[in-house]
């Protein structure tokens, strides 16, 4: 048996590129975008109440990561990923029927539209559903994950003088805390932990339209080399 599914709206994000997303929601607070709701949820009916709201689940899409033949183990980026675990232990983007899901926080509502900050979303990802974050329930003191145990160890980035000016000044034109975005995503070291770049590799990434350069000059640091 198969159902089918429709997205009921699409996220304009800053994430241009699937590289240096965070893993997880609310890594970088600063990571914002807006859902677009699609007819007839862009009427104001359906969003009444919600102002009530400080977060909200958002059940998504991979849509860049869809795949016919199911996997029944992932590497997670997290172990390193050259150790595979079952695919209902990891939140992977290689699932079953491509459902992802993240708590965000809700900044603003318009009639059609959600502002959203705190997201790990591409540009474009399609969303199924909304609900409202439910503390009570949704939070459990007692919760234990050994896989995951607490957010990555985030890592110190440095910027070349040049490229923090060329930083804010695109921060300024776009009205966005892109300083802040870069290095919160930077500090989660997006690049693949098996992965030991030589100091001269420079690694690229685009948030919102501008381009990000990188490179590691030794090892569990970054250097913002360029903001373009
Ligand atoms: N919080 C979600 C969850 O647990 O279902 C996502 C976790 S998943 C490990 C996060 C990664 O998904 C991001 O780092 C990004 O590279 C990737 N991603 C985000 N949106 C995507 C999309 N629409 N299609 C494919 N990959 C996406």
């Amino acid at each position: 048996m198969s159902y089918q599914v429709s997205p009921i709206g699409y996220v304009h994000s800053c994430f241009k590129e699937k590289f240096a997303i965070p893993r997880q929601p609310h890594l970088a607070p600063a990571a914002r975008g807006v859902l677009e709701l699609l007819p007839p949820f862009d009427k104001a009916e359906a969003l009444d109440g919600l102002e009530q709201v400080s977060h909200v689940w958002l059940l998504f899409l991979f849509h860049q990561a869809l795949e016919d033949q199911p996997r029944l183990k992932v590497r997670p980026p997290r172990l390193g990923g050259n150790r595979s675990i079952g695919v209902f232990a990891s939140r992977s983007t290689h699932r079953p029927n491509g459902i992802g899901q993240s708590v965000v926080k809700l900044d603003r509502i318009e009639t059609g539209r959600l502002w959203l900050s705190g997201i790990d979303l591409l540009d474009g990802t399609p969303v199924l559903d909304i609900k409202p974050y439910v503390p009570y329930a949704d939070s459990v003191a007692q919760a234990r994950n050994g896989i995951a145990p607490a957010p990555p160890t985030s890592i110190p980035v440095q910027w070349n003088d040049l490229a923090l000016q060329e930083a804010r000044e695109h921060a300024q034109r776009l009205g966005e805390p892109l300083v802040e975005l870069i290095e919160q995503c930077l500090a989660q070291d997006p690049r693949p932990a098996y992965q030991q770049p030589e100091p001269e590799r420079r690694y690229g990434a685009r948030l919102w339209d501008v381009d990000v350069q990188w490179h590691y000059p030794q090892a569990g640091m970054i250097r913002v080399l360029q903001v373009s």
